[in-house]
This record gives C-alpha cells, sequence and structure tokens, in this order.
C-alpha cells in the first residue's frame, strides 16, 4: 500500500481528451499511467462503452454513432502499453509532481515528471426553486444510468437548453421511454443573437445539420416540444409532482414526477485552480477555464490541461487537444525533437480548429437564461450540500459580505461534500454588482484540497507527503 509510482507523464481523466493524449504519449516511448475515478474508459461521453457495446447492443443503438464510435478510441487506449488506474479519484496535485489519489487500494502517492489534467466537464448548476426535491435530476445523471446500468427514464419532463437536451430526449425515445415533455428555454432572440456566428459555423454544416435534424425528429415524435420557456420550477412536497413554467401561451403547469434539467456544460477545473494554475473569466461560456497556451501548457511548469476541463468544446476537439499535449510532453520529456512535434502537430491543430468554429454559434444560441445564472425567488437553495438559500446570500450581501469566500464563513456555503463546485458561480453573481449580467467576473471560492472526498484515516496512512510531524508529535506529548 501506499507505493509511489514514478512515471514520466501522468494522465488525469480517460475521456476522449485523456484516451488519445495516453495513447499517443505510449506509443511514442513515454511510461504514461492514466488514472481515473470510472471504472472503464470512456469518460462522460463513452461512459461504459465496452461493456455497453459488447452486452447491451439495443441501448448501444439507441446511443446512437457518436457513442459506438468512442470504441476504437478506447481500444486504442488499451493497446498503447499505457498505464491504467481506474476508479482512482485524485483529490490533490501536490507542488512537486505528486498526486494524492484515493483509489481501490485506499489513498496513495504517485509521482510524474510531467502531469496531463484532462477532468472533462461538469453540468452547470440550475438553482430553480424544487430542484433539491426527489424526482428532479439533471439530464447528465439520466443518462448515466442508460449508458453505466441500461435503466431508463420515461415520462419525464426534460428541461433546459444544449444539445445534451435534444440528444438524450431521442435516446429516451430509441430505448422505449419517451419523455412526457420536452421544454426549451432558447427562443427566437436566442436565434436572433447566434444569426450572426452562422458565417464561421459553415465549415461545419455537417454538425449544424445534425442538431437541426435532432429538433426536427424529436418534434415529429409525438413528444410535446415547448419553446422559448422560462421561470420552470418543480413542484410537490417530499417529492416532485409537477412542473411549472412560463411560455409565450402564459404560465403552465405539468404533472411529472420526473424533471431532468439541463443548461450546458462548465469545465471541471478545481483540481487545477488548487494547483495554482491560472484561470480566466470565459463570458461567451459563463464559466472559469483555466489558461493555456495552444499546447495545452498552463501556468505552472509541470502541468498541462485538455479537453472539456479547459473550455466546452466536444469530445472530437477533447481528442484532438489531447493528442497536442500528448505531443508536447513527448517533446519536454526528450522523446523527440521540436521539429517533430511542430510537424506532427499541424494536422491536428488543423482538426481542433475545425471542430471548434462552431462553438461561438453554440455560445450564442444556448446562453443559459438569466434567472438560471443569477435565481431571483428567495426561497431557492443556491449551496445543497449545505442547505443555504438564496434569502440568507441576499441577507448577507446586505450586511457587507464582499465575496463567497466571506459567505461560506457566515452561512457554510461551499463548504459541503462538492467542495463549492454546485455553488460557487452562483453564490458569487449573488454578491458581486448590478446589473447581473453586464460582463463583470463573478468572484470564487479559495479551493483546497481534498478535491474528492477522503477519510481522515487514509490520509494519515498515506506515505509521501511532507510531514508536519514535529508539530503534530508535539501536540500528541503535551
Ligand atoms: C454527464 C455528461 C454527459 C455527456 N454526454 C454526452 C453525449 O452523450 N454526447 C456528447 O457528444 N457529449 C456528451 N457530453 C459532453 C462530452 O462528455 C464532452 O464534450 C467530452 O467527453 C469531453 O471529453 P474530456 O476527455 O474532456 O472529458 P470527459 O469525457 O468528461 O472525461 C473526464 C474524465 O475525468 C474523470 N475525472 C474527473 N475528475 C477526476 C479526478 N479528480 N480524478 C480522477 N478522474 C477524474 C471523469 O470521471 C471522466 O471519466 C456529456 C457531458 C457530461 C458532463
Amino acid at each position: 500500500m501506499n507505493a509511489t509510482v514514478d512515471v514520466e507523464l501522468a494522465v488525469i481523466g480517460g475521456g476522449p481528451a485523456g484516451l488519445a493524449a495516453a495513447t499517443l504519449a505510449a506509443e511514442g516511448g513515454a511510461s504514461v499511467l492514466l488514472l481515473d475515478e470510472q471504472a472503464s474508459p470512456g469518460g462522460q461521453i463513452y461512459r461504459n462503452i465496452e461493456a455497453v457495446c459488447d452486452r447491451r447492443p439495443a441501448i448501444a443503438a439507441a446511443l446512437g454513432d457518436d457513442y459506438r464510435g468512442g470504441l476504437e478510441l478506447v481500444r486504442a487506449f488499451r493497446r498503447s502499453g499505457a498505464g491504467y488506474r481506474p476508479r482512482a479519484s485524485v483529490w490533490e496535485i501536490a507542488g512537486d509532481g505528486a498526486l494524492a489519489v484515493v483509489g481501490d487500494g485506499g489513498a496513495e502517492v504517485l509521482r510524474a515528471r510531467r502531469l496531463l489534467v484532462a477532468t472533462g466537464a461538469a453540468e452547470r448548476p440550475v438553482p430553480v426553486p424544487g430542484w433539491t426535491l426527489p424526482g428532479v435530476m439533471t439530464v447528465g445523471a439520466a443518462q448515466t444510468l442508460l449508458k453505466a446500468s441500461g435503466l431508463a427514464a420515461g415520462e419525464a419532463v426534460i428541461a433546459g437548453c444544449g444539445p445534451l437536451v435534444l440528444l438524450f430526449a431521442l435516446q429516451s425515445i430509441a430505448v422505449g421511454a419517451p419523455p412526457r415533455a420536452v421544454l426549451l428555454s432558447e427562443g427566437f432572440g436566442d436565434y436572433l443573437r447566434a444569426l450572426p456566428h452562422l458565417p464561421r459555423a459553415v465549415g461545419s454544416l455537417d454538425l449544424l445539420a445534425k442538431g437541426w435534424g435532432w429538433l426536427r425528429q424529436l418534434k415529429s415524435s409525438g413528444v410535446e416540444v415547448v419553446t422559448g420557456v422560462s421561470a420552470v420550477a418543480a413542484r410537490g412536497g417530499s417529492a416532485v409532482d409537477g412542473v411549472g413554467f412560463i411560455t409565450g401561451g402564459g404560465r403552465r403547469d405539468i404533472d411529472a414526477g420526473l424533471l431532468l434539467l439541463h443548461q450546458g456544460l462548465v469545465p471541471n477545473g478545481h483540481l487545477l485552480r488548487a494547483a495554482g494554475c491560472a484561470q480566466e473569466w470565459d463570458p461567451a461560456q459563463a464559466c472559469w477555464r483555466t489558461r493555456r497556451n495552444s499546447w495545452g501548457a498552463t501556468s505552472r511548469n509541470d502541468i498541462a490541461v485538455a479537453g472539456d476541463c479547459a473550455g466546452i468544446g466536444g469530445a472530437l476537439a477533447a481528442a484532438e487537444a489531447g493528442r497536442l499535449s500528448a505531443l508536447d510532453a513527448l517533446y519536454r520529456l526528450g522523446h523527440i525533437g521540436r521539429a517533430a512535434r511542430n510537424g506532427r502537430a499541424l494536422p491536428m491543430a488543423a482538426a481542433l480548429r475545425r471542430h471548434l468554429r462552431p462553438r461561438p454559434l453554440l455560445e450564442a444560441l444556448y446562453r443559459p437564461p438569466a434567472e438560471v445564472l443569477r435565481p431571483t425567488a428567495p426561497d431557492t437553495v443556491v449551496c445543497r450540500c449545505e442547505g443555504v438559500r438564496l434569502a440568507a446570500l441576499t441577507e448577507l450581501r446586505g450586511l457587507g459580505v464582499p465575496g463567497p469566500n466571506q459567505a461560506k464563513a457566515f452561512s457554510r456555503c461551499g463548504m459541503g461534500p462538492c467542495q463549492g463546485r454546485l455553488c460557487e458561480a452562483t453564490v458569487g453573481r449573488l454578491l458581486s454588482d448590478e446589473p447581473p449580467l453586464a460582463g463583470r467576473t463573478p468572484q470564487t471560492y479559495t479551493i483546497r484540497p481534498p478535491a474528492r472526498p477522503v477519510t481522515v484515516g487514509q490520509v494519515a496512512a498515506l506515505d509521501g507527503l511532507a510531514e508536519p510531524a514535529g508539530e503534530v508529535s508535539g501536540m500528541l506529548d503535551r
């Protein structure tokens, strides 16, 4: 237990970015270890892909060609000779290439000369009234149940915006569990806002046609589709039993025992922030992203990033970004020269640009509504771990509390097991100046390890962390 493994490159995250990077780096002669929280490689989009394609062909077919297309990426990774540690959560990146990991064998410290962080994205929290009621989930969570366990979420009301909403509604129909209704927040104004970005996206017409096709397919499926929806709220006592919302036609209410919410994705970057990598506010995606160059190099010499954790770009872009970072790692580790790196990178960089071309259009079209970014109903739960409501935060603001870290001290918001991942952006916005969306950067929590839950016993049994032994034994002596 607690053995120290030395590798040249440790890759954190087994999605398209991490898999493509680990494969290229291992094939290039580097010793590579990929660590991932999931039980099998694939990340979010290709979750459980080997087992689903092998044992649940009907579900694989329902998940679609984009899902099954990930199998080759996973197979290439399996063949590459890269080391693989599934069910391993990295909870700290220390200053000297040391990673604190908790997994099947307990906690341990691993050392790597270079790190590639490819921890992907998380769904943007959707703090609407009633979102903490049993029976309210995210679309991604429902899709995870389908991929991981073959469980379909039938009769759901799906509400939100973004490609995943349309995709999951169609996947549910394909497995015989159609939703009761799909409530889309995008409306005419969003299409107008997206229009100027159309010329740039023209090179990716196939992708735009796919999204348009999904919408048409959904509308012709018999499932009710409502556009321009606002003020979504879950109602119910001990569990959700209905969904209220406003459309052009006025206020409506639908009975439902399951509400699935989704308002796009945000980078999963807390581990990087805690490691001291500089981050910047991305106004188009309304989220924080880690600052990096075109190789994925961050402000820390030994850490690179790739994929959605560095800014939302989708699975194909993530894989290309992973390959570019792996090439740079091979160069910095002395396996290839600069000319070889630059030459091999050219087609990858071109492919990455192509995959990213439609993003401005998607970001303009699927911008989360102001009411989601900055809730207004006083009893809305903002920090769901600690049950802190909007009213409490408004009161703190009135008392002059200047930011999220101070609000944390007064209210415990951001102190629960998610470490503020779910409430950070909302709390930051609520405590920043009016007007709410005038391009001001929300403030953040200071993030400290552990980024994932770990027991005191596991930490105490660790070898390899700097020891505060003098102080501790002194305290025990007294
Ligand atoms: C719930 C969800 C469902 C999605 N479904 C689809 C879909 O059906 N179709 C589609 O086109 N796009 C989908 N997306 C978007 C798509 O997943 C991404 O665009 C793409 O997968 C990005 O690839 P990535 O390699 O950057 O990250 P990911 O695929 O997200 O992979 C990141 C991996 O890192 C692991 N990880 C995170 N933190 C740690 C840590 N501290 N220690 C160890 N491992 C860690 C995660 O478990 C995950 O396996 C989904 C996104 C989410 C969040």
